[in-house]
C-alpha cells in the first residue's frame, strides 16, 4: 500500500473507532432520562463521523451518485423526523425497512461482484444471513408500519397450518443458503433466496394483531441490527460489526422487556395471534357508571393528601402533559402530594410516558415505576388515571379467561377514589372491557384528556377547595 493511502486508512480506522465509542457512550446515557439528552447528541454524531469517514474510501471513484443519494435522504429524513410522539413505532419500522433494504441491496451486489473463489464457506454463510434477515426484516417492517398506521387491518390474520408453511418457507431458504456455500457459484439460486426472505416476512407478520406490532417492531430491529452485523463481516467493516451488533442486541432486549411487562412469551407474541378485537360484554349490558363534572373533580382532589396521577395513551394523543404539569404544580401549592404511576408499557412505546412528563418538565423524582409504587395505592385518596385503560385492568389480576390474564398492572382500584378521564367507554388497545369502570369508588370523568385536566386547573385556580 502506498503510504499516503496506509495514512487515510488509519484516519478512515480512527474516525471508525471514534463513532463506534460514540455508539456505546449514546446507549448507555440514553438509559437514564438525565443523560438522554447527551445520549442523542453522541448518536448523531457518530452516525456524522461514520459517514465522513466512508466517504474518505479510496475505492469511491465518483461522488455525484452519492450526492444525490445524500439529498435523496434528507429530503425524506426530515420530515420522517417530525412525525407526532405516538407515530414513533410505526415511524420506526420505517426506518428498520429502509436500513434493512439498504442491507440486502449491497449483500446482493457483493455477491454478483464477487468471483466464487472470493466467496470461502464462512463469507458465503454470512451473506446468506445477512441478505435473508434483511430482506425478511424489509417486508415484517413495512408490513408492521402498515398496521400501525392502520392503512392495513390491524386484526391478526390467520389460517390453518400457517406456522407449518411459515417455517417451511424459512426452511427452504435456509436450504438454499446451505447449496450456496457449497457451491458459491449457484447464481440463479440467489434470487429465490432473497424473494423467499421477502415473502416470509410479509406472512410473519400478518398472524400477529396490532397490540403486539409494538414489541414486533423492536424484534425487527434486533434483525435489521444483526444482519448489518453480518454485513459488517462481509464488507470487513469493524464499525459495522460494532453498531449493529448493538443494535440488534439492544432490540432484541427491548423487545423482551416489553414481553415481559406484558407477561407474554416471544412465541406467544410470534406466533399466538394476539390482538383480536374482543366484544365487550359489559358494553353489551351497558351497566351503569357513575361519572362527574371537573369542578367535582377539583373539589375531590384538593380535598386530598395523596394523589398519584396514572398516565396512558391517552394523555399522549390529546398532548395534555403540559395541562397535567399545571395540575400539579396547583395541587402541590395546596399542599397535596402528586406523584405519577410509570406503567413500563403504558402508551404505545417503552418510556413513552417518562419522555412525556420530561417534556413537560415534571421533575424526575416524582415519577414512579409500577412496582416501587403499586403498595401505595391503599393510602392513596386519588388515583387519577388519565388516557389509560389496559395498564390499569383488574382482569389481568383475577379473570383468568381475560387475553392480558397474567400481565402485571397497577393496582389503582385500591385507591379510596378512582377517577378516570377518557372520552368514552371503548376499550384500549387490547380491545377488552375494563370492570374497573364499574367499581363503587370509580368516577369516570368523560372528555378529551387536555381540555378535561384543563378545566380542573381553571376550576382549582378559581378558588375551589
Ligand atoms: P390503552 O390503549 O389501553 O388505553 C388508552 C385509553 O385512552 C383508551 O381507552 C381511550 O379511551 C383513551 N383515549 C384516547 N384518546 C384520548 C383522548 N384524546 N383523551 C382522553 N382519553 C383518550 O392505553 P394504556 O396506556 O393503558 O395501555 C397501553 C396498551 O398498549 C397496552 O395494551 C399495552 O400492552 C399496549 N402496548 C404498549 C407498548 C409499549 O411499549 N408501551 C408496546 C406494545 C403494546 P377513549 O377512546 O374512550 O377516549
Amino acid at each position: 500500500m502506498a503510504p499516503e493511502l496506509a495514512g487515510s486508512q488509519i484516519v478512515i480506522e480512527l474516525v471508525y473507532l471514534i463513532a463506534s465509542v460514540l455508539f456505546i457512550f449514546s446507549l448507555k446515557w440514553m438509559s437514564s432520562p438525565t443523560t438522554a439528552r447527551h445520549g442523542i447528541w453522541a448518536g448523531e454524531i457518530g452516525m456524522l463521523l461514520a459517514i465522513c469517514g466512508t466517504l474518505l474510501h479510496h475505492g469511491i471513484v465518483d461522488y455525484r451518485l452519492i450526492a444525490i443519494g445524500l439529498v435523496l435522504g434528507t429530503i425524506i429524513g426530515i420530515p420522517l423526523g417530525r412525525v407526532a410522539m405516538t407515530a414513533v413505532p410505526q415511524r420506526t419500522a420505517l426506518s428498520h425497512a429502509f436500513g434493512a433494504l439498504c442491507v440486502t441491496l449491497v449483500g446482493s451486489a457483493e455477491y454478483y461482484l464477487r468471483t466464487p473463489s472470493e466467496l470461502p464457506p464462512f463469507m458465503m454463510a454470512v451473506l446468506s444471513l445477512e441478505v435473508i434477515l434483511g430482506g425478511l426484516t424489509v417486508t415484517g417492517s413495512l408490513m408492521a408500519a402498515g398496521k400501525l398506521q392502520e392503512i392495513l387491518p390491524q386484526r391478526p390474520l390467520t389460517y390453518k397450518g400457517q406456522n407449518l408453511v411459515n417455517f417451511a418457507l424459512l426452511a427452504c431458504a435456509l436450504a438454499i443458503a446451505v447449496s450456496l456455500v457449497r457451491n458459491p457459484g449457484a447464481h440463479s439460486l440467489f434470487p429465490f433466496m432473497i424473494l423467499i426472505a421477502l415473502a416470509f416476512g410479509v406472512l410473519l407478520i400478518i398472524p400477529i394483531g396490532g397490540a403486539d406490532m409494538p414489541t414486533v417492531i423492536s424484534l425487527l430491529n434486533g434483525y435489521a441490527g444483526l444482519s448489518a452485523a453480518a454485513m459488517g463481516f462481509v464488507l470487513n467493516s469493524k464499525l459495522l460489526i460494532i453498531a449493529g451488533a448493538l443494535d440488534g442486541s439492544s432490540g432484541l432486549i427491548l423487545s423482551i422487556i416489553m414481553s415481559k411487562a406484558m407477561n407474554r412469551s416471544f412465541t406467544n407474541v410470534l406466533f399466538g395471534a394476539f390482538g383480536q378485537v374482543q366484544t365487550s360484554h359489559a358494553a353489551e349490558e351497558a351497566k351503569p357508571v357513575r361519572s362527574a363534572t371537573p369542578e367535582e373533580a377539583a373539589a375531590i382532589l384538593s380535598a386530598a393528601n395523596r394523589v398519584i396521577v396514572v398516565p396512558g395513551y391517552g394523555m399522549a394523543v390529546a398532548q395534555a402533559q403540559h395541562k397535567v404539569r399545571e395540575l400539579y404544580d396547583g395541587l402541590t401549592k395546596r399542599g397535596v402530594d402528586v406523584r405519577f404511576a410509570i406503567h413500563p408499557v403504558a402508551g404505545r412505546m417503552p418510556g413513552h410516558m417518562n419522555v412525556l412528563l420530561a417534556e413537560a418538565d415534571i421533575p424526575y423524582d416524582r415519577l414512579v415505576e409500577m412496582d416501587e409504587i403499586n403498595g401505595d395505592f391503599p393510602q392513596t385518596d386519588v388515583a387519577l388515571v388519565i388516557g389509560a385503560n389496559d395498564v390499569t385492568n383488574p382482569a389481568a389480576r383475577s379473570d383468568t379467561t381475560s387475553p392480558i390474564y397474567g400481565m402485571p398492572i397497577l393496582d389503582v382500584d385500591k385507591a379510596h377514589t378512582v377517577m378516570v378521564i377518557k372520552r368514552s367507554m371503548n376499550p384500549g388497545f387490547a380491545g377488552i372491557d375494563n370492570p374497573l369502570y364499574y367499581l363503587d369508588n370509580t368516577l369516570m370523568l368523560f372528555g378529551d384528556a387536555k381540555a378535561f385536566v384543563g378545566s380542573i386547573v381553571r376550576e382549582l385556580g378559581g378558588g375551589h377547595g
